[in-house]
């Protein structure tokens, strides 16, 4: 076994840490509430007044140091900002992309790309929002990934198609992987592979199309296809072929900043059912009296005080430098499963009003489930514990 813990000690705060910035979202949050959620999902819109209510309170750019315009906040204020979204009820997936991006753009964009960008980034005047990685034929194997970029002269020529490239089309930035040598000859499927930051609003209608996905929850995803489409070679982040690299140590925050959403569906849920299970009254007595309804509630409020204590640990690990693999995969696994958790619970607590879509129950079980497969599914994180962690062969 190769478990961090073994090796590494930290300390961690177990208060309720950044009341000021939880509170503050708390406040923004308010301003939308169910109902503006649900009309959106109803529509399949974009949450335009959300985002800038959170751009114009500094939110989006808590990730982007202070000497670009942003917050220079820790990772693990952000992910609050994430969870308290949920926890009220809404929904950060219109917003979260700029913050988990951020990684890959401050640790190898060069100084002229920070600077070009990131200041009209933290103002508001720019939106990071696109990650352009999965493919329809390669799905979870990156490495297969088909989308092609040549270099010629001062520009690279991208041909080949992402799917369920999220806001793509409500964002002014795409971070792309292509593969800039085939496959058949570098010597470790993992090279040949790198990142771009595209410039969407030079590129739509100049070989590149976005088509959006009808899809089960409300997050405006989309299809996109390269053809032909040049991009100036400067376009590229860090080293030509050295891209999956760049992608993968990112992932780490990745997962820590999502976890938080779920943490926060996960308290949501909870405190919807325990509302309901006191007040509605069936056969006499409130139904929370059952052990029935009562032992769901309180078993998924215990795996979600587990893995919020999990993903604090996550946190406070990747703050302090330390390798955080085995752990931000620990919350990612453990809070989408806590909130699923809690989710069943809100649904069988509410009866058939569950399937009310007034009660918002149903959209936030829509919206929670997506965690168990993006941005990585269940099976690979636990494939990455069992190899990686448990020391097991390797299954893929
Ligand atoms: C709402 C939504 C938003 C998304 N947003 C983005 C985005 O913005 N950018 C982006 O690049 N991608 C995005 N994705 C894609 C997401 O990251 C992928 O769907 C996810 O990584 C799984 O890939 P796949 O769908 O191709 O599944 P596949 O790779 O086809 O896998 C199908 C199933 O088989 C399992 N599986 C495959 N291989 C193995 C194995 N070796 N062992 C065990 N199980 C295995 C997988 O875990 C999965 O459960 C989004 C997806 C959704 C649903």
């Amino acid at each position: 076994m190769n478990t961090t813990s073994e090796t590494q000690s930290i300390t961690m705060e177990l208060g309720d840490e950044y009341p000021e910035i939880r509170e503050s979202v708390r406040r923004i949050c308010a301003d939308f509430p169910g109902s503006y959620w649900r009309e959106l999902d109803e529509k399949e819109a974009y949450p335009s007044e959300f985002v800038k209510a959170m751009t114009e309170a500094g939110f989006l750019a808590a990730l982007i140091p202070e000497e670009y315009g942003g917050a220079g906040l820790p990772l693990r204020a952000a992910g609050v900002i994430l969870e308290e979204i949920h926890a009220s009820g809404g929904n950060a997936g219109a917003t979260h992309a700029q913050m988990y991006t951020m990684g890959t753009v401050l640790r190898h964009g060069s100084a002229e790309q920070k600077q070009r960008y990131l200041p009209q980034i933290a103002a508001g005047k720019l939106r990071l929002q696109a990650f352009g990685v999965t493919e329809p034929t390669s799905g979870t194997d990156t490495t297969k990934l088909k989308t092609r970029a040549v270099r010629d002269g001062d520009h690279y020529v991208i041909n080949g198609q992402k799917i369920w490239t999220s806001r793509a089309l409500y964002s002014d930035l795409m971070l792309l992987l292509a593969r800039t040598t085939p496959i058949e000859q570098v010597e470790h499927r993992t090279d040949g592979l790198s990142v771009f930051l595209v410039d969407m609003r030079e590129a739509v209608g100049n070989g590149m199309t976005i088509r959006p996905i009808k899809a089960m929850i409300n997050h405006n995803t989309t299809e996109v296809f390269f053809d032909h489409l040049r991009i100036p070679a400067d376009s590229l982040i860090g080293q030509e072929g050295k891209g999956l690299r760049c992608i993968m140590d990112g992932m780490n925050a990745e997962r820590i900043l999502v976890s938080h959403e779920s943490l926060g569906d996960a308290k949501w849920f909870t405190k919807t059912s325990v509302k309901y299970a006191n007040e509605r009254v069936v056969i006499d007595r409130p139904i929370g009296k059952n052990q029935g309804i009562q032992f769901p509630i309180a078993k998924a409020y215990a795996q979600m005080q587990a893995a919020e204590l999990m993903l604090r640990k996550s946190a406070a690990m990747f703050q302090a430098g330390l390798p955080c693999g085995e752990f931000a995969n620990l919350s990612k696994l453990l809070t989408a499963e806590a909130a699923w958790e809690a989710g069943e619970a809100c649904m069988q607590t509410h009866g058939g009003f569950a399937y009310a879509r007034e009660y918002d129950i149903e959209r936030k079980w829509r919206e929670a489930r997506v965690q168990r497969t993006a941005p990585i599914s269940t099976n690979l994180i636990l494939s990455y514990i069992a190899e990686h962690v448990l020391g097991l062969p390797r299954s893929y």
